[in-house]
């Protein structure tokens, strides 16, 4: 399996690298910048060889970058659609800069202008990305969400139809986050719910199109649609669909991540929590 974890960049991009290495990842997540700013300071050179240099010389396979929290590529707003798209170009960039191929990103709120208006909104965003970023080797992952408020892709048909009316539909791919499949009515606490799930999930958008997964236990309730992560096997979802999740053959070179609380003090937990449950 391909086990790591969202790890910390302070100090320069370069050290998620040990970060991630310390846990004896197979493979992190990040992000590029302060994910609650629109301004990025994009790094220097020489952060960007340190980087490049030490994901190079580390056992360390996949890293993937999540998209900073203020983005809303769906949005009504002319200016928080303008502000989103640059941000998310900008990191495509360096992404691409980086070597790094997977971009994750929420897929944004239609804030009262309906789901149909906020999904063709999405699709034009990605369409006007693709056409208008030099990043051609990255892919940008649509990420389920819980649905709080009116915050799209809590059900699997939403990220369908974004990549279906795409007129780059090749260019996506989906990461499944456990904890908010879990808040936005997929359950996943027997295995014959994570089989039905799974093939609700690959009837509709198709396994081949999941590139990561985000592996979080749930502090909210099944269909709360509130996103609220907890340790693994201490929440609501519990361990058996950390067990299913992990030991099917269908997964076994999908990136895993945890996005669990408290992260400087419980990933080693965490992560060792999953390591058990693999057979
Ligand atoms: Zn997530
Ligand atoms: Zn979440």
């Amino acid at each position: 399996m391909v086990l790591g974890a969202h790890v910390s960049t302070a100090g320069g991009l370069h050290n998620a690298i040990k970060n991630g290495t310390d846990l004896q990842c197979d493979t992190i997540q990040i992000f590029l910048r302060n994910p609650n700013q629109w301004q990025g300071k994009p790094p220097t050179s020489e952060i960007v060889e340190k980087f490049i240099t030490a994901w190079s010389e580390a056992d360390l396979g996949e890293v993937i970058v999540h998209d900073i929290h203020l983005s809303n590529l769906a949005s009504p707003k002319p200016e928080v659609l303008e502000k989103s798209r640059q941000a998310f170009r900008e990191q495509m960039e360096l992404a691409q800069l980086l070597g790094i191929r997977y971009l994750v990103t929420h897929l944004g709120a239609h804030l009262g202008e309906g789901e149909i208006f906020g999904l063709k909104q999405l699709s034009n965003s990605f369409d006007f990305l693709f056409e208008n970023t030099e990043a051609p080797d990255v892919m940008p992952l649509l990420e389920t969400t819980a649905g709080q408020g009116t915050n799209l892709g809590y059900c699997f048909e939403h990220l369908r139809d974004i990549i279906s009316m795409s007129k780059y539909p090749e260019r996506f791919g989906v990461c499944l986050d456990t904890c908010h499949v879990f808040a936005a009515g997929y359950d996943m606490r027997t295995e014959s719910d994570c089989e039905a799930t799974f093939n609700q999930f690959d009837n509709i958008i198709g396994l081949e199109r999941l590139k990561a997964f985000h592996l979080n236990d749930a502090k909210s309730e099944y269909q709360s649609r509130v996103d609220r992560h907890e340790h693994i096997g201490e929440g609501n979802i519990g361990a058996t669909a950390f067990a299913y999740i992990l030991n099917d053959s269908r997964f076994t070179e999908t990136p895993f991540i945890i996005e669990t609380p408290q992260m400087k003090t419980m990933h080693a937990v965490n992560l060792s929590t999953l390591r058990e449950l693999k057979a």
